[in-house]
């Protein structure tokens, strides 16, 4: 059964559009479960009506055309009650209703179950057959197990099919996602596939049908002979049997098969990748489908040889790729690479369909200001290729083909955000003073080198952040000990005389140096931060005297130390950091120990605050991780993103602890997660105690504004009061009356529809 039901599956998630996916669910289910009658019935737009939209069984002249409301008869009867109904003789039932000319007279039993994505009935599955029988248990598991399986494949089937309509004037399609970077962008979508993966090649008509027949053959040849060149080293130590699988390759990429299907596709009017992605695909599936486990791996080998094809084709086409001066640019899953390919000037939005708000890339983004939406998980982004679209990145959703109506409501919030921004700019030489003279330090985090002068201009007063693994991501190799003292220089040199907090590095998690994979089945509780650069001390050596010979006659560094867990990590890296300067000052150049902090993001952290800040000159919240850690909500994962509740009382309350337990050892507190961005939670950062709060440079000049608006004391009796409220909703919605009674209702723009 498992394998039937991860057949139907994988058929129902290729489809083309909702009503091929409707087709293949009917007649496959129907075959399975061995009944004579499978149907399925959709919500409508309104959300009102379930309409009969597929069947295998009954009148199908009827499909599109009859509809029940929620709760009339069986069909609305378990859309309602959100569970199956399972009956012998369902035309005896009080909710039974008689449905003219449909064809259910002669089928007495009925089995429905509702089809649920994300907590909303989507429609209802329903077998029926002739016998007066109720289904059985196994059958009735094995519908609910089906249709919560292909309740994500219908939802992403029925965006897809909305896309080409929404290509037509006057109709659009919404996809939420999760806000990613704060603004609106409006612009031309731009999808960029990562490095060669059949998987993502959007759709196109080719421009020259000749043009990229060429680039095909030769693509071909390309490998061709790559695969003939490792044959040729392998002769030697392979059997006579095993090499002639190296033939077979050949024999895949023949003219004669698979290669001219995709010429033949190519002919036909689709870009050679396009054609290549489809016609790989539906061998890979077609091999994944035999029941020999043997030629079932060969799915496999195909795989291989058509990446290896793209790859080809990929690398020829690269320099040609035109942004239009407004480019949403949309991807799988948005990497620190693609960001910096496309001018910055050029690029107005950022959608990715993998991803959460506090993924590192959404973070980059933010500090970037460019408006993003993640976690798009039903976008088709394949088929978007310059399709208008606005990015709302404070709610998360993407409009496709928006009507003027809404792109003209939209464009009024982006110039009142403008405008906004305008006025804040008066503040930037401004203290960040309270309404009763409390001075509260505000940092940014950097990473990237255009984030210095972003942060400059924004009147930030020192770094509390430099991500120092963002020039590690972008490179193809660890830098050297130069090459890093370098970027760190250009760093302090640029905030000197204001403190500049390098981190060391922290990789893992979400974050994969691409020459340095660390592949674990859970990132996030695995190999990361202080653990990777402990274990390789020759890292985090060379990295610690690259810092110190760059803060060489500056004396701004302060260094910190990311995902400690307990004070040996902490005991061993401050010997490292000791032996780095001696060798600094062995080398005969002057060397002070700068400040050393660790950063408090796990949850073990914060019940030994005390402990370590005696170690420590500071401590630095990194709330991002801590929240994930304190919640178990991954950060990363946009299925779970509405429960990352960055004012969750517990998060709170941990903060409350790290301040206690610093202050008490009498060292600076400070926070560097993205909490300390945003203007409600920076109230009651301030009514906390923390010394200083280190934002994307984006942030500040709202964080100031708002800080300015209030006394301490009104944002430490805040902090009681909110100690008394027992969940986020409410403590955000205490926060958002507090700025809205200070006339900076405008910080926390509403949705728009
Ligand atoms: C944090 O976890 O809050 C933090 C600042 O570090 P990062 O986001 O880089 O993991
Ligand atoms: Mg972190």
């Amino acid at each position: 059964m498992l394998e039937v039901l991860r057949g139907i599956v994988q058929e129902v998630n290729a489809a083309e559009s909702l009503d091929d996916a409707l087709a293949i669910i009917v007649s496959r289910v129907r075959a399975a479960l061995g009944t004579e009658v499978c149907s399925v019935y959709m919500r409508d737009r309104g959300g009102e009506r379930y309409v009969f939209r597929a069947t295998e069984g009954l009148n199908p002249a009827l499909v599109g055309r009859v509809s029940l409301g929620l709760g009339e008869g069986l069909v609305g009867l378990v859309a309602e009650r959100e569970e199956p109904v399972n009956l012998d003789s369902a035309e005896t039932h009080p909710n039974f209703r008689f449905l003219p000319d449909i064809g259910e007279e002669p089928f007495h039993s009925f089995l429905g179950v509702p089809i649920i994505h994300q907590r909303t009935v989507l429609g209802v599955l329903v077998v029926q057959q002739k016998a007066r029988r109720r289904f059985d248990e196994s059958e009735e598991a094995f519908l609910v197990t089906m249709s919560a399986q292909l309740a994500g494949a219908i939802a992403h089937a029925q965006v897809t099919g909305d896309v080409p309509h929404a290509a037509a004037p006057g109709l659009s399609t919404k996809i939420t996602g999760v806000p990613g970077a704060p603004g609106i962008a409006i612009g031309a979508v731009c999808v960029v596939s990562p490095v060669a993966d059949l998987y993502t090649v959007p759709r196109r008509a080719a421009e020259n049908r000749r043009t990229e027949l060429r680039a095909f053959k030769r693509a071909l040849d390309q490998v061709r002979q790559d695969v003939r060149a490792v044959a040729d080293n392998l002769r030697d130590e392979l059997s006579a049997e095993d090499h002639a699988l190296f033939d077979v390759y050949l024999g895949i990429l023949d003219d004669s098969t698979i290669g001219g299907e995709v010429a033949a596709r190519i002919k036909a009017g689709e870009w050679a990748q396009g054609a290549l992605s489809q016609v790989m695909i539906e061998h890979i599936r077609h091999f994944e489908r035999m029941e020999h486990s043997y030629l079932r791996e060969r799915a496999v080998d195909v795989k291989d040889l058509g990446t290896r094809v793209l790859a080809y084709l990929q690398a020829e086409g690269r320099e040609e790729a035109e942004y239009p001066e407004q480019t949403v640019l949309v991807c799988e899953e948005l990497t620190a690479s693609m960001l910096g390919e496309i001018p910055r000037k050029r690029l107005a939005g950022l959608v990715s369909v993998r991803g959460s708000g506090n993924s590192h890339v959404a973070i980059l983004a933010r500090a970037m200001g460019v408006p993003t939406v993640m976690g798009a998980v039903d976008l088709p982004y394949t088929r978007l290729r310059d399709m208008r679209a606005i990015v709302d990145g404070y709610s998360g959703v993407v409009h496709l083909n928006p009507s003027e109506e809404l792109v003209e409501r939209y464009r009024d919030l982006a110039e009142q955000d403008v405008a906004l921004n305008r006025d804040l700019e008066a503040l930037r030489d401004e203290p960040c003073e309270t309404l009763d003279g409390h001075r509260l330090a505000l940092w940014v985090n950097t990473g990237l080198m255009a984030d210095v002068s972003r942060s400059l201009e924004r009147g930030a007063e020192g770094v509390g952040l430099y991500r120092t693994e963002v020039p590690f991501l972008l490179g193809e190799r660890f830098p050297s000990e130069e090459e890093q003292r370098r970027i760190y220089r250009d760093q302090l040199e640029a905030f000197a005389p204001k403190p500049v907090t390098m981190r060391t590095l922290d990789v893992g998690g979400d974050k994969a140096l691409p020459y340095f994979p660390i592949e674990e089945e859970n990132p996030f509780l695995g190999w990361r931060g202080i653990r990777v650069t402990l274990d390789h001390p020759e890292i985090l050596l060379a990295q610690v005297r690259a810092m110190l010979k760059a803060n060489a006659g500056l004396g701004n560094l302060r260094i910190m130390l990311p995902m400690v867990t307990n004070v040996a990590e902490l005991d061993e890296a401050l010997g490292l950091i000791r032996r780095s300067q001696q060798e600094v000052e062995q080398e005969g150049l002057e060397s002070p120990m700068p400040p050393v902090g660790v950063m408090v993001e796990v949850p073990a952290a914060v019940y030994q605050a005390a402990a370590f800040a005696r170690r420590v000159d500071f401590l630095s919240v990194g709330s991002n991780d801590l929240t994930q850690y304190l919640l178990a909500v991954d950060r990363n994962n946009p299925r779970v993103s509405d429960l990352y509740h960055a004012l969750h009382p517990a998060v709170l309350a941990a903060l409350e602890a790290v301040v206690r337990g610093g202050h008490s050892e009498g060292k600076q507190v400070s926070i560097c997660g993205e909490l300390a961005g945003d203007p409600l939670a920076a109230l009651l950062l301030l009514g906390m105690g923390f010394d200083v709060l280190s934002m994307n440079a984006t942030s500040l000049p709202r964080v100031k504004k708002a800080l300015r608006s209030v006394t301490r004391a009104e944002a430490e009796a805040l902090v009681s009061e909110v100690r008394g409220l027992d969940n986020s909703v409410q403590i955000r919605h205490r926060l958002e009356s507090l700025l809205n009674d200070r006339g900076l209702g405008q910080f926390v723009p509403p949705p728009l529809e």
